[in-house]
Formats: structure tokens, sequence, C-alpha cells
């Protein structure tokens, strides 16, 4: 008989899988008390996190270069924990730019993705030293044509993923069987083609939608030859996945059939990724703090001095599913949990965390806890009703 996963038994096998970790990348003890002695909530960061993720997918894809993509946690901090790794970076914007600059990265180092850029911001970007930019139309190819001597070209490629929970080849890349023409365009402009980028989608658990990209692109890098076109380069961009909940997924099982394809497949190119949420979703915290309690229509509800104007953005944008505790739970063995709603602290209904989350019962003043919350969390946070700036605390 399958035993029954009561909300206890969940809530443990959730805390049990995270404790260790999350005990030895943050001093809880410090953040606890910042988060007490403050009205808004506190932000915690962990340098040790961000190495350990940048070393991990560097093991799982040893033969590919990983250039972080800032977008997801754009930290000063974070950056200039990675330039000790000596990590590459994927950047979108001249802000981008100006954080990776003011932390002293090579511009070697970059690359700029965003497949749509003003004049500015490419002659920017080209007067910072960045010379790999991506391009996806034919309007794009023909403002690049002005700086044909100083930039190189990935062609971006649209690879469809019903199953992930952004679908960015919804909103960029070519249609692969129409990119041939994007490539021989670019030759008879005398812009140079290194090779193709594509984006899977975000927060996919198996290497599908990759291994089906990728069979895509072998074909397509023997295909250009016969136009006297040698690509050099291979782009799989981001996308790989965070385990917000307890579904549970193999990393080795996932990275393991990525990796055979490139080593049988790609090994005479250079190959690089541009993972975000893998490196900044884990070394991401919050802790938040229950400032007020109701019962409405009988259910038990919580307002929370964070929501989903606040760290939590990722809920709706993402929709990131953040496992939640409490000091106690991730201390000692589960209490009794009830069913309760969690609310932002904003004057906006749209501020709700959510429905039947089962917590044990919370006083005004309690903290929770929020774990692998880095990735599209603080980055796409906003200052709606003005309720006053999260406190940012970075553990080496
Ligand atoms: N590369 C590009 C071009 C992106 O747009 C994004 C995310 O928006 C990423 C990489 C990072 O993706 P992820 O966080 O899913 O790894």
């Amino acid at each position: 008989m399958i035993a029954q996963m009561t909300p206890e038994i969940k809530m443990k096998t959730s805390i049990m899988k995270r404790k260790d970790r999350i005990a030895s990348d943050f001093n809880l003890e410090t953040l606890y008390a910042a988060a007490t002695s403050k009205d808004t909530p506190v932000f915690a960061i962990s340098g040790a996190a961000i190495r350990r993720q940048f070393r991990e997918i560097k093991k799982y894809l040893p033969t590919v270069n990983p250039h972080f993509a800032i977008k997801s946690l754009p930290q000063s901090e974070v950056i200039e924990t990675l330039r000790q790794e000596n990590a590459y970076f994927d950047l979108a914007s001249i802000g981008e730019i100006e954080l990776v600059k003011s932390v002293g990265i090579a511009p070697e180092h970059c690359i700029f993705t965003h497949p749509f850029k003003t004049k500015s911001q490419i002659e920017q970007a080209i007067d910072f030293g960045i010379k790999t930019f991506v391009i996806d139309s034919e309007s794009e190819l023909k403002k690049m044509e002005a700086y044909k001597d100083k930039v190189q070209l990935f062609i971006r490629l649209s690879f469809p993923n019903e199953e992930a929970k952004c679908d960015l080849s919804s909103k960029f890349g070519i249609a692969p069987k129409k990119a041939l023409y994007l490539v021989l365009l670019a030759k008879n402009l005398g812009l140079k083609v290194i090779g193709t980028s594509f984006h899977v989608g975000s927060q996919t658990t198996n290497s599908e939608p990759f291994i089906k990209a990728l069979e895509f692109c072998k074909k397509f890098y023997h295909q250009v030859k016969k136009y006297d076109i040698e690509f050099t380069t291979l782009n799989i961009g981001g996308g790989f996945p965070t385990q917000y909940d307890d579904q549970g997924f193999d990393l080795d099982e996932y990275f393991d059939p990525i990796h055979q394809f490139l080593t049988q497949h790609f090994s005479q190119y250079e190959v690089i990724s541009e993972p975000g949420r893998f490196i900044s979703a884990p070394a991401g915290l919050l802790i938040c703090k229950v400032i007020g309690k109701n019962h409405r229509n009988d259910k038990l509800c919580y307002y929370l001095n964070d929501g989903v104007y606040g760290i939590q953005s990722g809920r709706i944008f993402e929709k990131a599913d953040y496992p939640i505790f409490t000091p106690a739970d991730i201390e000692n063995d589960i209490e009794q949990l009830y069913p309760c709603t969690l609310y932002g602290p904003t004057c906006d209904c749209v501020d709700k965390i959510g429905d039947d989350i089962y917590l044990p019962e919370l006083a005004l003043d309690d903290l929770l806890v929020m774990s692998d919350i880095g990735a599209y969390s603080i980055a796409s946070s906003t200052n709606f009703n003005f309720l006053g700036k999260v406190h940012i605390n970075f553990q080496a």
C-alpha cells in the first residue's frame, strides 16, 4: 500500500532535501535577527551556492563554457563571485554592461544576446569591447552590417516548447527552416556568422527539447558547409532547471544525454551555454514576516511583508513555486500543519502568494523562509506601494 503524502510528510520531505544545503549556505541566525528587526523582508544571497552551482554545471557539461545570464540575479557580489571563478557572462542591456564593467569583467568574457538592439546599444557594447551578438531577423542583420568588421554573430533559432514554464521561442528565434536564408544573407552582407543559438524554454525537467534542438543543429552545421560557410561555435543557451517542488528529477539523467550528444557530434566546435536559473535560484533565500492575520470565508489568511510585487515576483512572471518553511520547521520536527492563504503586503488583490499552503499556526511577527528564490526574483521585483526596500544580505 502506498503511504499517503500528508501535508506534514510533504513538508518534511521538502525540508529534508534542503535543510543541510540551506544551513551550510546561509548564516540563518544573522538573517532571522535582521528580518525580526525590520519592517521590510530580508533577501539573502549565498556566494557559496553561486560557486557550487557554477562548478556543478561545468561538471555536468565539461565541454561547454557557461556564460552566466546575469538577468536572473544582477547583483555585483554575484558577478564578483563568478569573476573569481573565471566565468563568462551573457548580457542583454547597457545596464548589464555597466554592471559587469563596475566589477572589472573583461569584455572578452562577455557576449550580448538580445536579438533586438538599438544602434546606441550596439555601439556602447562594441565600445566596451564585446564582439559576439545574436540576431534572429533580417532587419537586425541589416542593422549589424555597419559594424561588420567588429562583430560576429549567432543566428538564434526557435524551438517551441509547450512544456516549458516560459517558452522563449514564442518571442525569439527564427524558424529552423528559414535559418539558412539568414545565414546566406549575412554572408552576402559580409557579416561573420559563427554558429547558432537557441533557448529551449525554462523549467523543462527532461533533456528532450535540448536533444531535438541539437539534432537540428547537427544537420544544419553540415548543411552550411555546402555554401563554404564554416561555423566555429554552438550556443546551447539556458533553460537548465531548478527543483522547486518535490516531483523530483535526476540531474545526471537530465544532463547526460546532452553531454553525450555534444561529445559525439560537436567535439570539433567550441560550445557555450547561458545558464541563469540553474546558477542563481539555489543561491537566494527570502526571510519575510507575518504582518497580519485574519479569517476570510472560514479560511485562515496571513499577510506577509513580501509578495508578488516584491521578491516573489517570479511566482507571476516565471510561474515559480518556492518552497516555504518556518524557522522552527528547519530546526525541529514538523508540527501539525493547517491550510492557509498567504497574501503579500500591497493593496492589490493580485498580490496573493497562494491558497491551501500548509503551515503550522503562525502568530504576528513570526518569520517565514522561502528557499531557491534567487532567480528572476529581486531581478523583477517592483517598488509598488512604496513599501520600502528589501534588505539584501550577501553572504560570501
Ligand atoms: N539566455 C537568454 C538569451 C535568455 O533570454 C535567458 C532567460 O531569459 C537565459 C539565457 C537564461 O535562461 P535560464 O535562466 O532559463 O537558464
